[in-house]
């Protein structure tokens, strides 16, 4: 009997699942996928940590598909090899996924499948996934067709009861495309800092966000070590498809209506449309994963100085702020928007390095790693799309206003301790006095800072500023503003759009 077969990417989930649910309605026997490519692996933002999350992820779909009689491989290969071995052994009728918004070589690898499915007449079906869509020219009644998407019924799936010849091919595949014995026990052991992943995870961690724990949302969204815990948390299950927006949106909005703290949710809710607006922008623009989305830009020539990018790496500026966050997140792999945003600015501004490097270093910490997200972000906080105001964030001021006692700063540099609150945040301005008094030596304890931040920070601001009234970057804002945006519309009304719900 023809074979159906389902290709876990970005979507580890069984709930509200399009892929499983058009596999089974065809009532045939259906084989389940998830694959480790190495093309992923051979990325600059790559890390292991990304591979840990979507191997817990995977076993507990594969465990929760087995209690369903049904069978999942978890393979290490090409996309290509694993399909073009499997054509060769079953009769493949049609392979379901999502759509994918990853890098470029997740594009090219799509194009050569497509030809090869279509050689072998086999039917590929791609649903959109999280409310971006494919082929856009621009923007006009994108927030509609969001909407509408979001407010769709949750994918129901009735489970096909046509059983899987399970003969020689399951083993021989799973021999064939075995995880190598270097990366297996790597992937077993996922660090116990960490946040937890997985379907179950997310809807525990869903359901704790919306039953209150939203109170504080607003308030400490911007605070490293408050957000922490005020914030939603869900980044990482939306970024392994744990959750499908969808289920979150809707499952926010209804707590919306019933709360009494509608501020905070709406302030939520509307950055579940930021999700999809900046993976939207990636999807329609992909060259920005190497190049700037201003191409007027290109000609700022921000040279690599390896000394000033290590120490970043590192956390070693001298500025706590910058250094504690980086640590944060080499411990973590999270960090909240406001301090993301300011190691970029630090990176791209006061550092004053090329882009890219930063940009992939960042991916491969974050433990929630989403392409469509992160390039555009980082190119914006790094003030090179023309068209956003340019932010340079004041590490110190950045320390007084959200992190006022130190204590982020003290937990992730614990060196600073000795000191008292109000100095943690500009060791390198102890007296001798004091220097004594708290038995602690800037530059010995703690590194001096590589760079005068204040003077670095005016000097990139002037440089960016006169470079917006550049020809070529003004001529490509207009281009990015009739492409990725709707302009006439404003903030108010198209959060409006969020909130009201289709049907
Ligand atoms: C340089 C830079 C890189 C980033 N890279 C990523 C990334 O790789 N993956 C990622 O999920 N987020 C990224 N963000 C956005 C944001 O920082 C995180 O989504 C957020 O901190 C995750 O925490 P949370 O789930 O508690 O967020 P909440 O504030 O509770 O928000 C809920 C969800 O909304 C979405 N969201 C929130 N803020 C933004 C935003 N500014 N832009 C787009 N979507 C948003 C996320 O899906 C998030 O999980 C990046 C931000 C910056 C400045």
């Amino acid at each position: 009997m023809a074979l159906q077969v389902v290709w876990f990417k970005r979507d580890l989930r069984l709930a509200d699942h399009a892929a499983l649910h058009s596999a089974h309605a065809q009532n045939q026997p259906v084989l389940h996928l998830f694959l480790f490519e190495p093309i992923f692996k051979a990325h600059p933002n790559w890390s292991l940590r990304h591979w840990q999350a979507q191997y817990q992820s995977a076993l507990e779909v594969q465990h929760q598909l087995a209690q369903k009689g049904q069978v999942m491989l978890i393979l290490h290969g090409s996309a290509a090899d694993v399909f073009s071995d499997l054509a060769e052994k079953l009769p493949l009728a049609k392979v379901h996924s999502y759509q994918e918004t990853d890098v470029e070589v997740s594009f090219e690898r799509d194009l050569t499948l497509q030809k090869f499915f279509r050689k072998q007449a086999i039917l590929w079906q791609e649903h959109p996934a999280n409310g971006v869509f494919r082929g856009l020219k621009n923007r006009q009644k994108w927030d509609e067709r969001w909407r509408d998407f979001m407010s769709q019924p949750l994918a129901k799936v009735i489970y096909s009861k046509a059983t899987l010849d399970q003969s020689d091919w399951l083993e021989h595949l799973q021999r064939k495309f075995a995880l190598p014995a270097k990366i297996k026990p790597q992937l077993e052991n996922y660090p116990a800092a960490f946040q937890k992943v997985g379907e179950a995870e997310g809807q525990k961690q869903l359901q704790h966000f919306l039953n209150g724990h939203y109170q504080n949302y607003s308030k400490h969204i911007s605070k490293p070590l408050q957000s922490r815990t005020s914030c939603s948390r869900l980044s990482v299950f939306l970024a392994w498809g744990n959750l499908s927006l969808r289920q979150v949106y809707q499952a926010s909005r209804k707590a919306y209506l019933k709360s009494t703290s509608k501020r905070n949710l709406k302030n939520f809710i509307s950055r579940l449309h930021w999700h999809s607006h900046f993976i939207q922008k990636f999807e329609m623009e992909h060259r920005m994963e190497q190049e700037t989305i201003n191409r007027g830009f290109e000609a700022l020539h921000q040279a690599a100085d390896e000394e000033r990018i290590e120490a970043w790496k590192k956390g070693e500026t001298g500025y706590p702020l910058v250094d504690a966050s980086m640590k944060a997140l080499h411990e973590t792999g999270y960090l909240n928007f406001r301090m993301r945003a300011m190691l970029v600015s630090f990176f791209c501004h006061h550092l004053w390095q090329p882009w890219q490097a930063g940009a992939h270093y960042l991916a491969q910490q974050f433990l929630d790693f989403i392409p469509g997200i992160h390039y555009p972000q980082f190119q914006m906080q790094a003030g090179l799309t023309g068209i956003n105001t340019v932010r340079v964030y004041n590490p110190e001021k950045q320390a007084e206003e959200h992190d006022p006692h130190g204590e982020f700063i003290c937990t992730y540099l614990p060196a600073l301790q000795k000191i008292p609150a109000p100095l943690r945040a500009t060791p390198w301005a102890l007296s001798p006095l004091e220097q004594s008094f708290y038995d602690f030596t800037p530059g010995k304890d703690y590194p001096l800072p590589i760079v005068d931040a204040q003077k670095q920070a005016a000097k990139a601001r002037e440089i960016l500023h006169e470079a917006k009234k550049w020809p070529r970057v003004k001529q490509e804002s207009l281009r990015i503003l009739q492409r990725h945006t709707t302009a006439i519309r404003n903030t108010e009304s198209r959060t409006q759009t969020v909130l009201s719900q289709k049907r």
